[in-house]
C-alpha cells in the first residue's frame, strides 16, 4: 500500500491538504517514524519487546507484549 500516493491525491489547488502520516493515522498504520523504527529493529532481530533474540518474539509480534 502506497500511502504517499493517496496523500498526493488530496493536493487541493496545489496544495496538499493531506501528510503521508496525517493518511498513515487516519488508516491506522504506523507512522513513518515508527515504520523506519520497526525496520531498524527487524534488522537487529530486535523483538518488540526490546529483546535481540527474543525466544518468545513470535508470541509478542502477534498478540503485543
Ligand atoms: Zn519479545
Amino acid at each position: 500500500m502506497s500511502w504517499k500516493i493517496l496523500a498526493e491525491q488530496s493536493i487541493v489547488d496545489g496544495k496538499q491538504t493531506l501528510t503521508e502520516d496525517d493518511i498513515r493515522s487516519m488508516v491506522g498504520a504506523p507512522s513513518l517514524a515508527e515504520e523506519a523504527e520497526a525496520e531498524k529493529r527487524a534488522s537487529r532481530n530486535e523483538c518488540v519487546c526490546g529483546v535481540i533474540n527474543c525466544s518468545d518474539e513470535y508470541a509478542h509480534t502477534t498478540s503485543g507484549y
